[in-house]
Parts: C-alpha cells; sequence; structure tokens
C-alpha cells in the first residue's frame, strides 16, 4: 500500500454568507498544500462555489480539493423581504441534512479513500454531531474575533445577566450602554450594548443555532481561530484554553503576512493604487468602505460625503453601485479632483499603501485585519453582529481608532474624528500603537512565531487522523 492510498478524505463544510466561505477555502488551500496526499471535499452553495472556484482565482487551488455543491434552499423565485438574516434562516434549517447527502455522494465518488476528518465553519455547530456519527475529529473554524467567541461560549450567562439587569431596571434600557463584561474572563471592557444580537434571546433559526455553540463547540478535536494569539488578551487565551481540548491560533487567513503586492491574476483594474500614488502626503488620504455587507442608511451616506466634502482631505470610496446613488447631488462631479469612488477596491493593498491616513470602517473582522496588520487607524462605525466588540477592542483595548460619535455618522461627527485622528496629540497616539501592533502581529506571522506553529499542529492532527 503506498502512502496516497492511505491518505484520508477530509469534509469540509463552509457557511456561505458573508465574508465566510472565502478563508476558510484559504485554509483548506493552505492544508491541501501542505498535506497533498490528502484529499479535501469542499462543501458550499452553488453561487458561493462558482465565485470562489472561478478563474483566474482557482488556478491557485491545489488539485486535491474538489468543491461539491449543497443547495441554498431557497424557494423557486422566492422575493426576500430584505432582512439578510432571511437567507441564512432558510438555509440553516435543512443544512444538517443537505450537507450529509452532499457527503454521502462525495464518500461514494471517493470511496478509495477513508474520510478521515470534519472541518466546518464555526457557526455550523452541527458538525459536532455529524463528525460523531461519521466517527471522525472535528475541526470548526472560528473566523470572527476570539472575543466573540467568548460571548457566544457565555451565552447562557450573558442572558442570565440581562435578565437579572432588567428585572432590577424595570423598563429602563440604558443599563445596556453601561454594563460591562466584568465578570467574563478577557470581556471586561465589553458593554452589554456591544455584544452580538446573537447571543440575546431570538426567535431566528440562525440565532438559536448560534445559542448553542457554548455547548456544542467544546467537543472538537481543535478549535482554529482565523487570528493570532498575540491579538487576545492573556485572561482570554488562558479561559479558552481551559475549555478546548486545543485552541489553534493559524494566524490571519484573509491575508498573508508580511503583505503580498497585488497578484497580477488581480489586477488593480479601478486604478485605486495608481491614484493613491499621485496623492502627495503620507498618511493623507482616508479609505472608506463598509464591506460586502453592511449599508449604512441614505442619510448617513449624505452625512458623511458632507464631511468629506468639507474637510478636503483626499479620500478612496469602495461603494457599492447600489449606494452610490444615495449620494448627495453633485457630491461625485465636486470631489472629482478631492476624491475617487470605485465599487470595489484591492482592499488590503490600499491599506498598505504609504498614502491612507485613515480607514473608516464597519469593523468587519477581515477589513480590521488588514488595518492593523498595516498600522492604520480606524474610525469604527459598527452595524451587526461582532462589529460592535470589534470596535470596542479598537477604540478601547487596543487604542488604535476611535468610534464615530453617538455610532452613527453626523457631519459634525465624522469631522471631529478626521480632526482627531490626523491632527491631534491622540491621533499621534492610535498611530503609534497600530503601529506596534502591527509588529506584533508580523512576528507573530514570521517563521518562528506562533501562529506558524500552531498551522503545523493543525496540519499533523489533520494528517494523523487519516
Ligand atoms: N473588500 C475588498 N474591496 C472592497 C471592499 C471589501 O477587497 O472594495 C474585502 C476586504 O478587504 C475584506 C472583505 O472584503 O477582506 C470584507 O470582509 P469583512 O470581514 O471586513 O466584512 P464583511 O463583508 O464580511 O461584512
Amino acid at each position: 500500500v503506498n502512502s496516497s492510498q492511505k491518505a484520508g478524505h477530509v469534509l469540509v463544510l463552509a457557511f456561505p454568507f458573508g465574508n465566510h466561505a472565502n478563508p476558510l477555502l484559504t485554509l483548506v488551500c493552505k492544508l491541501a498544500s501542505a498535506a497533498p496526499d490528502v484529499l479535501f471535499s469542499f462543501f458550499n452553495t452553488e453561487k458561493s462555489n462558482a465565485s470562489l472556484f472561478s478563474k483566474p482565482k482557482s488556478e491557485a487551488i491545489p488539485d486535491n480539493i474538489k468543491p461539491y455543491n449543497v443547495p441554498d434552499a431557497l424557494p423557486k423565485d422566492y422575493v426576500m423581504s430584505g432582512n439578510p438574516l432571511e437567507a441564512v434562516d432558510i438555509f440553516l434549517k435543512p443544512a444538517p441534512e443537505m450537507f450529509k447527502a452532499g457527503i454521502d455522494k462525495a464518500v461514494a465518488e471517493r470511496s478509495e479513500r477513508r474520510v478521515s476528518s470534519l472541518i466546518t465553519d464555526g457557526f455550523l455547530v452541527f458538525g459536532g454531531e455529524i463528525a460523531e456519527s461519521l466517527g471522525i475529529p472535528w475541526f470548526p473554524v472560528w473566523l470572527p474575533l476570539a472575543y466573540t467567541l467568548s460571548a457566544h461560549i457565555y451565552t447562557d450567562f450573558i442572558r442570565q445577566i440581562c435578565a437579572e439587569e432588567a428585572i432590577a431596571n424595570g423598563g429602563n434600557e440604558d443599563w445596556r450602554q453601561h454594563k460591562r463584561l466584568e465578570v467574563i474572563p478577557g470581556l471586561s471592557a465589553m458593554l452589554i450594548a456591544d455584544v452580538p444580537d446573537e447571543v440575546l434571546p431570538s426567535e431566528s433559526v440562525f440565532v438559536n443555532t448560534l445559542s448553542k455553540l457554548g455547548h456544542v463547540l467544546l467537543q472538537p478535536a481543535a478549535i482554529v481561530m482565523n487570528s493570532y494569539e498575540e491579538l487576545s488578551s492573556t485572561p482570554l487565551n488562558n479561559d479558552l484554553k481551559s475549555k478546548f481540548r486545543k485552541v489553534l491560533n493559524v494566524g490571519f487567513l484573509s491575508l498573508s503576512l508580511p503583505l503580498q503586492p497585488l497578484p497580477a491574476s488581480n489586477s488593480d483594474a479601478s486604478g485605486c493604487l495608481t491614484w493613491l500614488d499621485e496623492q502627495e502626503a503620507s498618511s493623507s488620504v482616508a479609505y472608506i468602505s463598509f464591506g460586502t455587507v453592511a449599508a449604512p442608511p441614505p442619510h448617513e451616506l449624505i452625512a458623511l460625503a458632507e464631511a468629506l466634502e468639507e474637510s478636503g482631505m483626499p479620500f478612496l470610496w469602495s461603494l457599492r453601485d447600489n449606494m452610490k446613488q444615495l449620494l448627495p447631488d453633485g457630491f461625485v462631479e465636486r470631489t472629482n479632483k478631492q476624491g475617487k469612488i470605485v465599487a470595489w477596491a484591492p482592499q488590503a493593498q490600499v491599506l498598505g499603501h504609504a498614502s491612507i491616513g485613515l480607514f473608516v470602517t464597519h469593523c468587519g473582522c477581515n477589513s480590521v485585519y488588514e488595518s492593523i496588520a498595516n498600522g492604520v487607524p480606524m474610525i469604527c462605525r459598527p452595524f451587526f453582529g461582532d462589529h460592535r466588540m470589534t470596535g470596542r477592542l479598537i477604540e478601547e483595548v487596543w487604542g488604535i481608532g476611535v468610534s464615530i460619535e453617538g455610532g452613527v455618522f453626523t457631519r459634525s461627527g465624522v469631522l471631529k474624528s478626521f480632526e482627531l485622528i490626523l491632527s491631534n496629540e491622540e491621533g499621534k497616539k492610535m498611530r503609534g500603537s497600530a503601529r506596534m501592533l502591527r509588529d506584533v502581529l508580523a512576528e507573530a506571522a514570521g517563521p518562528s512565531g506562533s501562529a506558524v506553529e500552531d498551522f503545523r499542529t493543525l496540519v499533523d492532527l489533520i494528517i494523523s487522523s487519516t
């Protein structure tokens, strides 16, 4: 029996919403290169797979990864209500059965290999049961920050705190803005108001799926974190280590450190980098992006646009086309020298450009990672999910940015935060802290850093289970 016959078959289940499937595939690509004899089957919706495995991106995907489509479960001609969680709920209800059917097909097709382990997005809490029924180890991958994992693990406890505070405060809800989670290791800076809605009670399938995280996530062979151990506080790291068999911080999946120049296959079609090259002063340009899902209400977009125009500051704005039409009349024409608006920017490279002075962000974890990796201070306008906790970390724990005044864009609030970051002593301090954090992570990502070691452990676990 040669070694390739002995090597196993790893099943990978993706969460096909937001920017989840992409970093998961990146991890699987790294594993597939490190364990070239092992086969990987990647289960995801047809739409998400089509974009991940499309050319020219697919050229970088190792041959031992094969995509398998699972249904998105949307009824034909279904019209969405506008609630982004709706499609998630519709998918999640039948997801365990849909994934199981996909697994049966792949196992039959690749029957010469023994199914050896299951890797899933950390949101797919039913992964534990599937792994158990197949008698294989489970490796959930947690993509948001470790701090939010902790909030999910302590869901029941946080709900209990909320219930007690609600009784103590009668109908007044102000306590949500003041009560900190001091009793939870690593979460002492977090307000109840920062906690993801998914941790609080709700009717949604998504929320109730996630509320089980605290119970089931504790079973896996190892939990894989899209992060560096150095990014979490010692109490948080210690608490997670005491709860899981293994916590493996394999580093940021969406970008490799040190940052790579833009690959030739992914040319700067919108000319963002060339435009930035033309900006004279270093650290002078504002970069603005709300990621792939978040959409500020029209009045906030207008306020932000007015503040940009009044500040006279050069800006690069990644704004989806459906939102561009909401900008004030004549704004695009009036600011065509001052700024550049594109539907998509090569963000990681943009943030690495010396001309960038600050990043106005929705606090999506990939965006924040890209900003941290480049030492760029942030102005935070969180929207949902993990954004608020991440914003709190940026402002209060890491000291590398500022929350927008009142939590929403107003003309004066935006102007104040520009001033603070670019002209004040405090802004200088933030820039210094951002660069320090960047250097700590560069070290962690280096050849003898913690992330490399944890990745190696993961590869060993995957290979030894085959
Ligand atoms: N992104 C990009 N160009 C854009 C807008 C976004 O490359 O113009 C990328 C960004 O670099 C990040 C991802 O899209 O890697 C967004 O992920 P994040 O977790 O920040 O937010 P989400 O879209 O999941 O809310």
